[in-house]
């Protein structure tokens, strides 16, 4: 089961919660589709949100759409483990699946801004938090540009609002710039290995150590 660092991978006794955060446009979206696919007990947690869905997106798979009563409903009964409203539009991140997922030693990668890795650093002891650099501004413009999905005006919008989450890179714990697809895809493996081959995640490993070294 799985390729190069992966080969051969044992899960961990305890799941990690990684949170990528980086301003839109970026390619967080198409990076985590990568490390969906090869690296093995990784769960993308699927946020809940107001806006309406792109071309190609799907419900439940992209995110949960929902009508602002059903989100006021989510914060009111302490669903969500973070939200917060980012480009005009509601988000959060739904707390049961990372709760569960992370019990059983698989891990959980979030999709979501500055204001809310700042909620989870507080609720999340632990939380591996990595921010996405572009080269350049100029380069983060052309790519949401030509992602061509949202309006003009949503696109000034969320240049805008960009700016002030870069502002924010210094709180992360990882930076990574995406300039090549592939390069980023595997430095970010590498951050996700190492933290996932952290002693406090392999207790089972050092136990068994000690058993077979005393005989
Ligand atoms: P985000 O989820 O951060 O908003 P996306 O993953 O939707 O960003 O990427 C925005 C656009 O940039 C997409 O059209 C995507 O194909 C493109 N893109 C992403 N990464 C790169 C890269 N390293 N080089 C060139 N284009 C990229
Ligand atoms: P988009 O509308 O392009 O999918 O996402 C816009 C922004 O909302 C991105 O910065 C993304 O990280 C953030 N986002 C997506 N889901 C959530 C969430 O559940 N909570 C928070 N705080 N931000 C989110």
């Amino acid at each position: 089961m799985g390729e190069g660092i992966w080969q051969d991978w044992q899960r961990p006794d305890k799941g990690a919660l990684f949170v990528l955060t980086g301003p839109s446009g970026v390619g967080k979206t198409t990076l985590i589709r990568s490390l969906l696919k090869a690296v093995p007990h990784l769960h993308f947690s699927v946020s809940c949100t107001t806006r309406l869905a792109r071309p190609g997106e799907r419900d439940g798979i992209h995110y949960y759409f929902v009508s602002q009563k059903r989100y006021d409903e989510m914060v009111r009964s302490n669903e969500l483990l973070e939200w917060a409203q980012v480009y005009g539009n509601n988000y959060g991140t739904p707390r049961k699946p990372v709760q569960l997922a992370t019990a059983r030693g698989d891990s959980v990668l979030l999709d979501i801004d500055v204001q809310g890795s700042r909620q989870v650093r507080s609720r999340w002891p632990g939380a591996v938090f990595i921010f996405l650099l572009p080269p350049s501004v100029d380069v983060l413009e052309r790519r949401l540009r030509a992602r061509s999905t949202d309006t003009a005006d949503v696109i000034e919008r969320r240049l805008a609002e960009s700016r002030q989450q870069m502002e924010a890179c210094g709180e992360f714990d990882y930076l990574v710039v995406n300039d090549r697809l592939d390069i980023a895809d595997s430095q970010l493996q590498a951050i996700l290995a190492s933290e996932l081959l952290r002693r406090e995640r392999r207790v089972k490993w050092v136990d068994d150590i000690k058993a077979a070294v005393v005989g």
